[in-house]
């Protein structure tokens, strides 16, 4: 079988910061990864990158993350433009069926996103893109969810696993306060450091997080938790397609 990766993020950047090294690491074993990604982050900071308009800044993140995705080996970076800072607000079935969409075309066997409690920074954004591809990790299989869409051609589409981001807790920054849910599984990132913060570098409105990501987020072991799919042969393990 061939693996596939996809994730579902909601801001330029999350995909290296959440991810970076797991990418990364099976970029190098050939394995595709395709992003989505939900925001253009045209509300985030610009650190010392001149930016007129919350327009250009859009332009600038969504250029910052295809040069970022080149690094991580991550083969397509979707922006259906979402606005930033708002998806909570969202009446969430449109959103919801471009990533059962995405999922149905890109047929991925595991995809990663959110946990519920939305990344170590909480983000609102990030709380609600959980609930969102956790529905669309669901509804894709089902011949009754978004229909229209099966007339085009697609078919439903169901992958293995659903894993959400997780991380170590406490935290070395005392800006990240939260907790995650319980890692189900530890990829050692040792050897992809490098191209992590390669990817981050490309970030360029994001350098203000340069200390953050060096001392927080650029750690020896990314983690995940399982969320849903087929149960791994062990509670801990080093692979998110084991036993697949
Ligand atoms: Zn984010």
């Amino acid at each position: 079988m061939t693996h596939r990766i996809a994730c579902v993020f909601a801001h330029p950047d999350d995909e290296t910061f959440c991810v970076g090294g797991t990418i990364a690491k099976y970029a190098a074993a050939g394995i595709r990864t395709d992003l989505f990604c939900a925001t253009n982050g045209d509300a985030g900071k610009n650190s010392s990158v001149p930016v007129s308009s919350r327009e250009q800044l859009a332009e600038i993140r969504k250029d910052e993350t295809r040069a970022a995705a080149r690094i991580l080996g991550i083969s397509s970076v979707e922006f259906p433009g979402y606005g930033d800072g708002t998806l909570h607000t969202l009446e969430p079935t449109d959103l919801i069926g471009d990533v059962v969409s995405f999922l149905r075309r890109m047929r991925p066997t595991v995809v990663l996103g959110f946990g519920p409690e939305g990344a170590p920074t909480g983000h609102r954004d990030h709380r609600a893109m959980s609930r969102v591809v956790t529905a669309a990790f669901f509804l894709s299989g089902l011949h009754t969810a978004y229909p229209e869409q099966l007339t085009d051609g697609l078919e439903p589409y169901g992958a293995a696993r659903l894993y959400y981001h997780a991380w170590q807790y406490p935290h070395h920054s005392p800006k990240f306060k939260l907790e995650s849910v319980p890692a189900t599984a530890k990829i050692d990132n040792r050897p992809w450091l490098d191209t992590k913060l390669a990817a981050f570098m490309e970030h360029k409105t994001q350098q203000h997080g340069y200390e953050l990501f060096k001392n927080d987020v650029l750690l020896d072991n990314e983690f995940l938790a399982l969320a849903a799919g087929t149960p791994q042969p062990a509670p801990l393990v080093n692979d998110i397609f084991a036993g697949l």
